[in-house]
């Protein structure tokens, strides 16, 4: 369980993050969202105890992570891995290099991290690539590799920063599938984009900052309030076994929190075929399911 309480986060005086407060449950699905200079990096900072908050505390498991003492420390980030936005891979060490070192850091037997950095280049696709350098891979494979590098000790927490910020739309869809996998056997995923088809592909729990300070917490897709509200008429209609019509307000597309109304990107005429999404609760998902945009496990897409 991570739990954020009363967090603020200053530098030189300024506020970056304010009275941040919500809680992970093992096992969860989170969408840390919301505009480029939101917050989300100064969380993920906080998370990884990059940096500690100037008031109110986090807690790993009850621990406060701003007082863990180093031993303890180092096995908290040992079972937490992080993808960071510029990735981080050393440039001198291959691909294979960059991913066993995580293993080898810990002092993991030669055999073990032989085996499970074979496996997880495997299972990102990067076998073929076990041997070039940072320097040498597309912007989706280095995205793979620092993904592999931060799964292979089996981390409890998965924490990314971005991961679909400098990849094409197939490739994103690959991450995303990825990280659904790897949060149905387990970790907690904690993924923090700007990105408005990430988080609709997803359809997870949406933490959503502006200005440094949580403006929403609810499962959904980026219109967060819509996709809630109309699950209630969803579960209504089903009652009813009758397609639902959309309510005119509804009808409008960029429904949002707040003042701001965002355009449209890429032409409007796409967001109007664009279905809306029901889902459950995260943990109902089926693992295999592909999160092509707006589908996640009991999702039922309604055309509006
Ligand atoms: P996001 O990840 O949502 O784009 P960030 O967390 O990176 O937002 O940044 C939030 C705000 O905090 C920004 O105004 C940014 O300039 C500021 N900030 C982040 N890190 C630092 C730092 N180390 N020193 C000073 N300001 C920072």
């Amino acid at each position: 369980m991570i739990s954020f309480t009363g967090v603020s986060k200053e530098y030189g005086g300024r506020e970056v993050l304010t009275d941040v407060n919500f809680q992970v449950n093992p096992g969860e699905f989170i969408c840390l969202t919301g505009p480029s200079g939101a917050g989300k990096s100064t969380i993920v900072h906080l998370l990884i105890r990059a940096d500690v908050p100037t008031n109110g505390m986090i807690e790993v498991d009850g621990a406060n992570l701003a007082k863990l003492p180093p031993p303890i420390l180092q096995l908290y980030r040992r079972r937490t891995g992080v993808v960071f936005q510029d990735y981080k891979l050393l440039p001198d060490r291959t691909v294979e290099e960059n991913i066993a070192f995580a293993l080898e850091v810990c002092g993991e037997p030669d055999e073990v991290v032989d085996e499970r950095t074979a496996e997880i280049m495997d299972r990102l696709q990067l076998s073929d690539r076990a041997d070039a350098f940072p320097s040498e891979l597309s912007g989706g494979e280095k995205t793979r590799t620092a993904l592999a590098r931060a799964l292979v000790h089996k981390p409890g927490i998965l924490i990314a920063d971005e991961p679909t910020g400098n990849i094409d739309p197939d490739q994103s869809i690959h991450i995303l599938n990825f990280l659904r996998q790897v949060n149905s056997e387990g970790t907690t995923v904690i993924l923090a984009t700007h990105d408005r088809s990430v988080v609709d592909a997803l359809g997870v729990r949406v933490i959503r900052l502006e200005n440094g300070k949580i403006v929403r917490d609810s499962i959904g897709g980026y219109v967060g309030e819509a996709t809630i509200e109309r699950r209630e008429i969803v579960k209504e209609a089903e009652k009813m076994e009758v397609a639902p019509e959309a309510p005119a307000h509804q009808s409008r597309i960029h429904l949002h929190r707040g003042t701001h109304v965002p355009k449209p990107r890429g032409g409007s005429h796409h967001h109007q075929k664009k279905a809306t999404h029901v889902e459950e609760a995260p943990e109902a998902r089926p693992s295999d399911e592909p999160p092509t945009t707006g589908t996640s496990g009991k999702i039922k897409p309604i055309a509006v």
